[in-house]
């Protein structure tokens, strides 16, 4: 029993009252058929349901030794809930799942065969969904692309939450700090070995999806501001445009007209050059911001505080 290997499973939890079962028992078959060589747990983790998950958490908890449960005193959100569950997770690899059978625990078993074949976090890929609303669409196609451009990691499209992490990455992503945070970033963030599943998200089964279009753009903009620090820039880059061009054509004017006494006739009247004259300064406002926010960056970059660097291994020591 004990030279079989842990994998614990995560799953976070919030108003899931029909799915539970469900998930439970797919879970349970899956783990049965891997009973020869990996013992498991299974980690529910209950985000502050409203509804009857946590009662039937705690019986399934009663009946089945393998199942663990952390119960959080309120909603703390999804993010936060699956780093509990990394956190208490004892296992040689852990996996975390969705509870709405979106993912479809079938495919541990791949996950586990390509941990066994060197890679230290499999990541599972969403296939292109046909019943996605045009909204959702374009909505996600934008933000890998802003993301992918201004973002410091590069993020995989349509890459899930259903992943396996190995015991070394476990360990680093439990070193993180910071509060507000988007793990499946800060897994891309740590590096090691990836390797990938495609699959096909089936529909949610009961219940309502927690992150309705306002949550995803908060989520996104979170995204934004945790991962880069192209917005923060960018009012200094459009100051540094703004001065020079009215800066240049400030100096034309006043060459043109005092100097020159206005060869091409194109008699500029004084409150025109006062207009220049305020976008200059706007300008120059602008780019103080702008070099603000190289400060603020500099700041969020100690608050935050993430490890200098992560390790693999270490020989000979
Ligand atoms: N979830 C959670 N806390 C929340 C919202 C969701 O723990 O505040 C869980 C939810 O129970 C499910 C998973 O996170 O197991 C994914 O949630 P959902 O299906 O709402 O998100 P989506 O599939 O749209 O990404
Ligand atoms: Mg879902």
């Amino acid at each position: 029993m004990s030279d079989k290997k842990l994998i614990s499973i995560i799953v976070p939890v919030f108003n899931e009252q029909e799915n539970i079962s469900l998930i439970y028992e797919r879970l349970v078959k899956v783990v049965g058929g891997l009973a020869e060589q990996y013992q498991a747990e299974i980690i529910f983790v209950d985000d502050g349901s409203a509804d009857k998950s946590p009662q039937i958490l705690e019986e399934l908890a009663d009946q089945d030794q393998r199942v663990k449960l952390l119960q959080f005193s309120r909603n703390f959100g999804k993010e936060i809930a699956i780093s509990a569950g990394l956190f208490i997770a004892r296992g040689e690899a852990a996996i975390m799942i969705d509870a709405d059978l979106q993912h479809p625990p079938e495919l541990l078993g791949q996950f586990i065969k390509k941990w066994e074949d060197g890679a230290e976090v499999v990541i599972g890929i969403r296939e292109k969904n046909k019943n996605e609303g045009l909204v959702k669409k374009v909505g996600s196609f934008c933000f890998y692309k802003i993301m992918n451009i201004i973002g410091e990691t590069k993020i995989i499209p349509r890459a899930t939450d259903y992943r396996l992490l190995d015991r070394k990455v476990i360990d680093e992503f439990n070193r993180f700090t910071e509060r507000n945070r988007i793990s499946r970033g800060l897994i891309d963030w740590l590096g090691f070995q990836k390797d990938f599943i495609y699959f096909q998200a089936d529909e949610r089964q009961n219940g309502q999806a927690g992150y309705g279009f306002l949550k995803l753009v908060k989520l996104a903009l979170s995204s934004f501001v945790t991962h880069s620090l192209f917005p923060l820039k960018l009012a200094g880059y459009l100051g540094v445009v703004i001065t020079s061009a009215s800066g240049l054509f400030g100096l034309f004017i006043i060459i043109e007209k005092y100097i020159l006494a206005d060869p091409f006739s194109f008699y500029f009247s004084g409150p025109f050059l006062v207009g220049v004259f305020l976008l200059f300064m706007v300008g120059i406002i602008l780019s103080c911001l702008g070099l603000v926010a190289l400060y603020v960056a500099n700041i969020h970059g100690e608050v935050v505080n993430r490890p200098l660097y992560v390790i693999r291994k270490k020989k000979n020591f």
